[in-house]
């Protein structure tokens, strides 16, 4: 599939399925879910620029690389998104934030904004939209359709489960996006969900069913 990378890790894979297994408690769903968002995005940032620099260790002088360039733009979209900003924040707690309000209309499905705040600069900053489950791609095409307006030009998706109709939909109308997903699950359901998926991540993640 252009344009989506499957993260195919061993710890990846170990991983999701620890989070599919719906025995999990909130708090470990929680600390999986964060987790699993820091290994992604260690496959999702592997080429970013780095320069040289002067560096004394105990014993030596000698060059040794740093990253370069603008402070790159962590996007989670909505309460799912949130629940993997810290796991990553904590792989690169440099990072910017880019809050991306919405919500998916439980009726409709369709992507409804409460709030939106990015960081200056967007044009120069690679972003990662934390958008967990593309089930439908509706919300996931308006937080990219949002991210653009404020200027963001380099934007990748990072997520746990994509379905195919999800990722032809984000190819449709953002081609220049990738998606960085541990897995593409084939269906959803007529409510909306992944199948099999992961349930209400949102719900499993702060324990409000
Ligand atoms: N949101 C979820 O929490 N789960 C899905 O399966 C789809 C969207």
């Amino acid at each position: 599939m252009d344009g989506v990378i499957i993260v195919d890790h061993p710890l990846v894979q170990h991983k999701l399925t620890l989070l599919r297994d719906k025995t999990r408690s909130t708090k470990v769903f929680r600390e999986l879910f964060n987790e699993l968002g820091a290994l992604l995005c260690y496959e999702a940032t592997r080429d970013l620029p780095l320069e040289m620099v002067e560096v004394e260790t105990p014993l030596a002088a000698t060059q040794s690389r740093v990253l370069t360039g603008k402070q790159l733009v962590l996007a989670p979209v909505g309460r799912a998104g949130m629940g993997y900003l810290d796991g990553i924040l904590k792989l690169i707690p440099t990072a910017r934030v880019a809050h991306v309000g919405l919500y998916r209309d439980p009726r409709t499905l369709v992507a409804v904004e409460y709030f939106f705040k990015a960081p200056d600069h967007m044009a120069d900053r690679l972003t990662l939209v934390l958008h967990p489950m593309l089930a439908t791609g509706n919300s996931a095409v308006a937080a990219v359709d949002r991210l653009k307006e404020s200027g963001a030009k380099i934007l990748r998706i990072v997520c746990m489960l994509a379905t195919p109709t999800a990722i032809e939909k984000i190819r449709a109308h953002h081609p220049d996006v990738s998606i960085y997903t541990a897995a593409v699950d084939d269906a959803i359901t007529d409510d909306g969900y992944i199948l099999p998926g992961l349930g209400d991540v949102g719900d499993r993640m702060y324990g409000t069913r």
